[in-house]
């Protein structure tokens, strides 16, 4: 058997499989997770059910979306995981997870992440975050890092920011290639994300605290002076109290928000059609 076949599956690249095996990791992972009866839970990519299977030992069942149909197939057939499951054969990229929540059960997603997808599928899953109690993913271990940093350090950026905006970043543990088939290339870790019942200093559009992040850590070496140019000058920027000297990682998440927010009331002028002028707001 090849080294990428696994329980008589073979590891597909495009999906992201690299399947847990090693069953003292596997529990430390579900302890984390700490799955209990009548939970909401959701597993995005169950695989072959390496986290599947303890869950629902603790937790009796739930729901699960996975995007290969040899794996979806399999789980529908297993003898004893099948009972206890519902399977979505679903890209998780564009599956509702709103539907499967009630404001008495809200969701308690987890799951070994294809490394590929998990940056924009945490964007998306974070659009649900009202409706999410926790979250427990298998993330590549510079991403975990990058979530969890603060400002000042060079793992701080947009992903800090954006997510830990929305809610508490923990990371939890870190695992090494050896405790996947086919072993990764990379270091993995786990972390929790608890989004935040009441957000102390909202932002007026999350758009343009996006956008404001973007702008910043395109290049992250310039000055913001040199980088907002175009958004919010000097000037403005002295006068937000924000030193315009200061390079983008050196900026608090609430001073993003009142870029973020300066830019709503101050939307940037868009070039001018060519004949046709309109008037200037300001
Ligand atoms: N949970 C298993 C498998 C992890 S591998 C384990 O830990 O062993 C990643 C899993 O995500 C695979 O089952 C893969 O088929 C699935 N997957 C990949 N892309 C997906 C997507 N877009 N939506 C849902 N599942 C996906």
């Amino acid at each position: 058997m090849s080294s990428n076949a696994h329980l008589g599956h073979h590891a597909k690249k495009r999906f992201g499989q690299n399947f847990l095996h090693n069953d003292a990791i596997i529990s430390s992972i579900v302890d984390a997770i700490n799955p209990e009866p009548n939970e909401n839970l959701i597993e995005i990519g169950p695989g072959l059910g390496a986290l599947t299977e303890p869950v629902i030992e603790r937790a009796g069942n739930l729901s699960v979306v996975e995007l290969d149909r040899d794996l979806a197939h399999r789980l529908r057939h297993h003898p004893f995981l099948a009972p206890h499951l519902t399977i979505y054969e679903i890209d998780a990229l564009k599956f509702d997870f709103a539907e499967l929540a009630t404001d008495e059960k809200p969701l308690r997603i987890f799951g070994n992440l294809p490394y590929n997808i998990s940056t924009p599928l945490i964007f998306h899953l974070l659009t649900f975050k009202d409706k999410v109690q926790d979250m427990h993913f298998m993330l590549q271990k510079e991403v975990v890092e990058r979530m969890a940093a603060g400002p000042d350090c060079k793992a701080y950026g947009r992903l800090s920011i954006m997510t830990q905006y929305q809610c508490q970043v923990i990371p939890v543990m870190e695992i090494g290639p050896e405790a996947f088939k086919p072993a990764p290339k990379v270091d993995s870790a786990i972390v929790r994300l608890i989004p935040h019942k009441e957000i102390k200093n909202p932002v007026k559009d999350l758009n343009a605290l996006n956008t404001v992040c973007l702008t910043a850590f395109n290049q992250r070496r310039k000055t913001i002076r040199n980088s907002f140019k175009k958004l919010i000058s000097a000037e403005q920027l002295i006068s937000l109290d924000v030193d315009p000297t200061l390079r983008p990682e050196n900026l608090s998440i609430d001073e993003y928000i009142k870029l973020a927010n300066f830019i709503v009331d101050n939307p940037p002028e868009l070039p001018e059609p060519k004949s046709k002028k309109r008037s200037a707001k300001k």
